[in-house]
């Protein structure tokens, strides 16, 4: 089996995290080193898919689970619009490969990617 992640340590508990949100497929917590001023990355319980194309294929009920966790956290945290990111990929800078939305909210640059 190959090694957890930092995420799926997270999910485990062995890594403490303060959780935002919680069902009983998804979690959030904040971003370690955020990069707006809410970042908040919603992740699923189950390691077995490494990205949102791999989720989006093997289990779309999934994705749709955290998309609305993301609304959620987004209306509760900012204004209810945020941006939903998913790197995909080492080149595109994804460091962790246990899916993972980045949900960036209050304040975000306009035009800015
Ligand atoms: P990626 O670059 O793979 O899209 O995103 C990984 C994210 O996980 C980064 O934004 C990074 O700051 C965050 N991160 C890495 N390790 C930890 C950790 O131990 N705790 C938390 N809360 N975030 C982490």
């Amino acid at each position: 089996m190959a090694e957890a992640t930092i995420f799926g340590k997270i999910v485990t508990g062995e890594i403490p995290v303060e959780k935002l949100a919680e069902t009983d497929r998804v979690i959030a917590f904040p971003d370690i080193a955020p990069q707006a001023p809410v970042h908040i990355l919603v992740i699923p319980k189950t390691a077995e898919y490494a990205n949102v194309t791999e989720l989006a294929a093997g289990d779309p009920g999934l994705l749709a689970e955290m998309v609305e966790v993301a609304q959620r956290l987004a209306n509760e945290h900012a204004d209810g619009h945020y941006r939903l990111v998913f790197n995909t990929g080492a080149n595109a800078g994804q460091t962790v490969f246990h899916v993972h939305a980045h949900v960036l909210a209050g304040g975000l640059e306009e035009g800015s990617l």
